[in-house]
C-alpha cells in the first residue's frame, strides 16, 4: 500500500512538473518568437534535467533619433509564482512596444526567475529570494546575472517598472497571510515629488480595477494604493535596497516602480492593470529629459 501510495504520489508530482515546465516552455517560445527585440541569455539555471535561460531583450536604437530616444527597464518574474509581470512583458513586446519605439528604447528581463516560473515557487531553485539579493556577493545567481548585465549595458534608464503580484498565502519578515492586500497598488521611487507620476498612473487605470486603500501596506505608508520611496519607507527589509527596483533608484533609475496585482483576480485583469501602468507612465514620461 505505502509503496502504491508513493508511487501514485510520484506520478501526481511528475505531472504536476510536466505541466510547470511546459508553461515555462510555452513562455520560452514567446520570446523566441519576438521578432523586434535583440535577445541575449545572461545565465542558465540548471534543475534536475532541465535547463531554464534568463533572457535580456533589448529594442533596437533608433537610427535617425538615438539621443533623444529615452532608455526604459522593465522586468517580471523575479518572484516565481508571480507570473502576470512575464505576461504582461511578453505582450506589450508583441503587440505595443513598436507604437513606442522612435520614443523609448526597452530594455527588459522577462522572466528573472525562470527556475521559480517553471515550479511555481517565489524563490529561485536554490531557494533563495532574489529580490532580496541584489548586492555585491550575491546569494542568487539570477541576481548576478542581472546586474552583471546591466553593468554592461552602461546606461541609466528614464524610469524603470517592477513587475510584482501579491500571492494571498505570503508569509514572512514579521507579516502573516492577513497582511496581504487583495487589490492592486505601486510604489514609486522619485525624490523630486514635483517628477511624481504614481497618481496619475493609478488615475489612470480601467474602471473595473480595485486599489487598495490600506494606511499601511508591509508596515510602509501608502496613500491611495501608492507608496513614495523615499519618505513612505518604513519597512526596514525594503530601506536595504536590495530588491532590484532598491538598486536600480540607488545606482541607475532616479524613477523606479514596483507594480503589484492580487493573484487572486483572473490572470487577463492582472495583466491589463500592469500595461495600463507601463503605458501611462510611458504617456506621462513621452518628451522628458534623458
Ligand atoms: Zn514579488
Amino acid at each position: 500500500m505505502v509503496l502504491r501510495g508513493l508511487l501514485v504520489l510520484g506520478t501526481f508530482v511528475l505531472s504536476l512538473k510536466a505541466v510547470s515546465a511546459q508553461d515555462y516552455r510555452a513562455m520560452e517560445a514567446r520570446i523566441l518568437a519576438l521578432s523586434n527585440v535583440e535577445i541575449v541569455i545572461v545565465g542558465k539555471v540548471e534543475k534536475e534535467e532541465a535547463v531554464y535561460p534568463v533572457y535580456a531583450l533589448t529594442t533596437a536604437a533608433s537610427k535617425k533619433n538615438e539621443k533623444k530616444q529615452l532608455n526604459v527597464l522593465l522586468s517580471g518574474g523575479v518572484h516565481g509564482d508571480e507570473p502576470a509581470g512575464v505576461f504582461a512583458l511578453l505582450q506589450f513586446l508583441e503587440k505595443e512596444a513598436p507604437r513606442y519605439a522612435k520614443e523609448f528604447r526597452f530594455f527588459v528581463f522577462p522572466c528573472v526567475n525562470p527556475g521559480g516560473f517553471a515550479t511555481g515557487t517565489a524563490e529561485n531553485s536554490a531557494g533563495k529570494n532574489i529580490n532580496r539579493s541584489f548586492k555585491k556577493d550575491s546569494p542568487a545567481l539570477e541576481a548576478k546575472w542581472v546586474m552583471e548585465q546591466l553593468q554592461k549595458w552602461d546606461r541609466k534608464f528614464v524610469f524603470s517598472i517592477d513587475m510584482h503580484e501579491i500571492p494571498p498565502y505570503w508569509e514572512g519578515e514579521g507579516f502573516k497571510a492577513k497582511d496581504n492586500p487583495h487589490t492592486a497598488y505601486l510604489y514609486e521611487s522619485q525624490r523630486d515629488k514635483k517628477m511624481r507620476i504614481g497618481p496619475a498612473m493609478l488615475a489612470g487605470l480601467p474602471k473595473d480595477i480595485e486599489v487598495c486603500q490600506w494606511p499601511r501596506i508591509y508596515g510602509d505608508v501608502a496613500v491611495g494604493g501608492l507608496v513614495t520611496y523615499p519618505e513612505g519607507n518604513f519597512n526596514q527589509v525594503y530601506a536595504e535596497q536590495t530588491t532590484l527596483d532598491g538598486y536600480l533608484f540607488e545606482k541607475l533609475s532616479s524613477h523606479t516602480f514596483t507594480a503589484e496585482t492580487p493573484i487572486d483576480w483572473p490572470m487577463e485583469k492582472r495583466v491589463r492593470t500592469h500595461l495600463s501602468w507601463l503605458k501611462t507612465a510611458l504617456e506621462k514620461k513621452r518628451g522628458s529629459a534623458p
